[in-house]
């Protein structure tokens, strides 16, 4: 299954709720199953249907130890870095907590190769189903508050695109070799955002 590219126009249309009926059918099990095995094949830490060219609001997420052995442990805590479990969010809605930001490099499977800073919020809540259809609540900070709003926007259109620092839109490789390990604040300083 491709994960399909910026300019896909189901990329850029507001995805369909999920009949909640529709959750334990085998097809339905086997799209979520297809995209945790694109997600972990990619490899990423989130995926959202519409990126295999399904118009549905269904995310998935992870972050496991093996994603976050290529990073230190000061980038770890800086950008609040946690390992989690496989989670599916049907029909997610997301809540903003607080009015406290962070900016950083992000990322997208569907903008392959390219990497910008996002200013997304700090913490957030999160309610949907969950693969049995069951209601759940996430409440979050840190990179999983960011992998979650990335995935949200995809579902309603929105790509990290849309919302980046444009001055600090770069290939992945040339962010790797510029900026990993700078403070985000040094980086911000030295791409001159939010100059006149
Ligand atoms: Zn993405």
């Amino acid at each position: 299954m491709p994960i399909v590219q910026a300019g896909t126009p189901v990329l850029r249309a507001r995805a369909s709720e999920v009949t909640p009926e529709a959750i334990p059918s085998p097809e339905f099990q086997a799209l979520l199953k297809m995209m945790i095995a694109v997600m972990r094949e990619a490899p990423g830490v989130g995926l959202a249907a519409p990126q295999i060219g399904i118009p549905l609001r269904i995310i998935v997420l992870e972050d496991d130890e093996s994603m976050i052995a290529s990073t230190t442990e000061t980038e770890r805590t800086e950008k609040g870095r946690v390992a989690f479990p496989t989670r599916v969010f049907i029909n997610p809605e997301l809540k903003v907590l607080g009015t406290k930001t962070e900016t950083f490099f992000e990322g997208c499977l569907s903008v392959d190769g390219y990497a910008a800073l996002v200013e997304r919020f700090h913490e957030v809540e999160v309610t949907g189903l969950d693969e049995h259809g069951v209601e759940q609540v996430w409440h979050v900070t840190g990179w999983p508050a960011r992998i979650l709003q990335h995935e949200v926007d995809h579902i309603n259109g929105t790509l990290y695109i849309d919302r980046m620092k444009t001055r600090s839109f770069a290939l992945t490789s040339h962010v790797r070799s510029h900026y990993a390990g700078k403070p985000i604040a040094d980086v911000i300083k030295e791409l001159k955002i939010g100059a006149p």
